[in-house]
């Protein structure tokens, strides 16, 4: 039997590393061996490019999911080299937030259309926009957890508040399922005395919800994306690609599977 995991890969700021974490977690639980679907719900379509395809030219996407106008049958793709399937976005997912406004349970429209596959996955990575939008909403109600990567800076842990506490109203509003599964460090240099002391005071509030993997500010992490690849395939040695093999291990010793 097979239990399927929906986690939002989510945090408010932008360029903070939810779209590397998404396809290059997505990829190193493929290569362990997981069915992995990526939903990518921001409308720059970051994540669907990262995996290899093209955002242009995509036939259905995440916003015919949505509207309803598609299944994720219709819609999904699969990566070329990243070994895991894709729904993919491009501009025409900002629309649909308009779009959604009169709509009847317009932030369930996610969950709704994520049953369709309930047997035919090990885990469901969603890459939400940088906003606490409609669109990071449906991602919030269909998941059971949340991944957040965040940057060990000065505003990291004021920015982390205003997460939690949505996290928190949508778990007693909308989703009780719904639990922050972990913050990961991400982009880490070790050398920056100041990194060090955010990461402390991290562990510090949060505990054992701070990942124990640290994935390292790597260049090669950085190139994949315009190969149309996960950093784990791109260059699998390099070593932000094996921190990412080993955050892939901790998921699954984290939460099962
Ligand atoms: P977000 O999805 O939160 O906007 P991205 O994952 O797109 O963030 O990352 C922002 C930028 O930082 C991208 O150019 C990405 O390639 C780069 N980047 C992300 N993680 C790393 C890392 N560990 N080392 C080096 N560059 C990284
Ligand atoms: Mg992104």
């Amino acid at each position: 039997m097979t239990t399927l995991r929906i986690f939002c890969v989510a945090n408010q700021k932008g360029g903070v590393g939810k779209t590397t974490t998404t396809v290059n977690l997505a990829a190193g639980l493929a290569q362990i061996g997981q069915r992995v679907l990526v939903i990518d719900l921001d409308p720059q379509g970051n994540a669907t490019m990262g995996s290899g395809i093209d955002k242009r030219a995509l036939g259905r996407s995440v916003y015919d999911l949505l509207l309803e106008s598609a299944s994720i049958a219709e819609a999904r793709q699969s990566s070329p080299k990243g070994g895991y399937d894709v729904i993919g976005a491009n501009r025409e997912l900002a629309g649909a937030e308009v779009e959604l406004v009169n709509q009847e349970r317009r932030e369930r429209r996610l969950k709704k259309a994520l049953a369709q596959v309930r047997d035919e996955y090990d885990f469901v990575l969603v890459d939400c926009p940088p906003s606490l939008s409609l669109l990071t909403l449906n991602g919030l109600v269909a998941a059971h957890g949340v991944i957040v990567p965040m940057q060990c800076e000065y505003f990291a842990l004021e920015g982390l508040s205003d997460l939690v506490n949505t996290i928190k109203q949508v778990h007693a509003n909308l989703n009780p399922d719904l639990q922050l599964i972990g913050l990961l460090r991400v982009m880490f240099d070790p050398r920056i005395t100041l990194q060090q002391q955010v990461s402390d005071q991290l562990k510090a509030h949060f505990g054992d919800k701070v990942f124990d993997t640290v994935i390292p500010r790597n260049v090669r992490l950085a190139e994949a994306p315009s190969y149309g690849q996960p950093g784990v395939v791109f260059d699998p040695a390099a070593r932000g690609a094996q921190a990412f093999i080993e955050f892939s291990r901790e998921m699954v010793a984290r939460v099962g599977r």
